[in-house]
């Protein structure tokens, strides 16, 4: 019988995987800052750490990892806890339902998936019960497929300033996730006019998060500021059972 790695040199394995993962996407995030002609600052790189275990979370913020991203609560919120000694910034990057928003806002500190006016009411109580301000960006559909989540274009105003009025939210900016099977360019380009337009009623929403391991140097090249990597950091996700 093979006899087993040990639990720590697993451990720096798994660390050195990500460390080289990480290396990898960081230069690709400079060269794309430098072809958009960026400042790298621009740009916070989220790692989405879904379906990866906590372990990961905390080898991460070992390796200078500040931000955090995961889709769904049931997985989220034991992860945070088990992570809470870690000096981390959580975004909640998935479909949110609003009886989750109690729990989620235990532990993110931005929702980049709010797209209804129903759930910022919702979590902007459940804010104002865990006495904290959640930073709330939009998601926006590009495919005009509601049913994948997001706001219509037509509708991003009038939620916007349902946000804005929200006590315990911070109207942050916009997200999208770029439509299936098409080049990713348009729909960024979409995006960026719509952060451009939502600036003009609410200056300080400048946050704009787009991109993932596919398509992160589009973003960039369209005004993304926070890009949402989890394939290319962590390798590929264990399938869900
Ligand atoms: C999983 C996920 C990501 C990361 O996707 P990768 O392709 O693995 O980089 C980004 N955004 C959202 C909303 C996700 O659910």
């Amino acid at each position: 019988m093979e006899t087993h790695a040990s639990a720590a040199e697993e451990t720096a394995r798994r660390r050195g995987e990500l460390a080289a993962n990480l290396a990898a996407v960081q230069a690709r995030i400079a060269a794309a800052c430098t072809a958009a002609g960026r400042p790298r600052e621009d740009v916070t790189l989220v790692v989405v750490t879904k379906t990866h275990p906590a372990g990961d979370v905390r080898l991460l913020a070992e390796l200078g990892v500040r931000d955090v991203g995961e889709n769904r609560d049931q997985e989220a919120a034991p992860k945070a806890a088990a992570t809470a000694d870690l000096d981390l910034t959580w975004h909640y990057v998935g479909r949110l339902q609003t009886n989750k928003a109690k729990s989620v806002a235990g532990y993110a500190d931005v929702v980049h998936s709010l797209d209804r006016v129903r759930l910022a009411a919702a979590l902007s109580s459940a804010a104002e019960r865990e006495q904290r301000t959640i930073t709330a960006l939009l998601q926006v559909s590009l495919d005009g497929d509601p049913s994948r989540g997001g706001v219509l274009p037509a509708d991003v105003a009038e939620l916007a300033d349902a946000v804005a009025d929200s006590p315990h939210l911070t109207l942050g900016g916009v997200m999208a996730v770029a439509p299936l099977g098409v080049e990713p360019a348009g729909p960024f380009a979409t995006l960026r006019e719509i952060a451009s337009r939502l600036r003009e009623a609410h200056p300080a929403a400048t946050m704009v998060s787009a991109g993932m391991s596919n398509d992160l140097e589009a973003a960039i090249e369209a005004g993304a500021t926070h890009v949402r990597i989890g394939t290319a950091v962590l390798g590929v996700r264990p399938s869900l059972r």
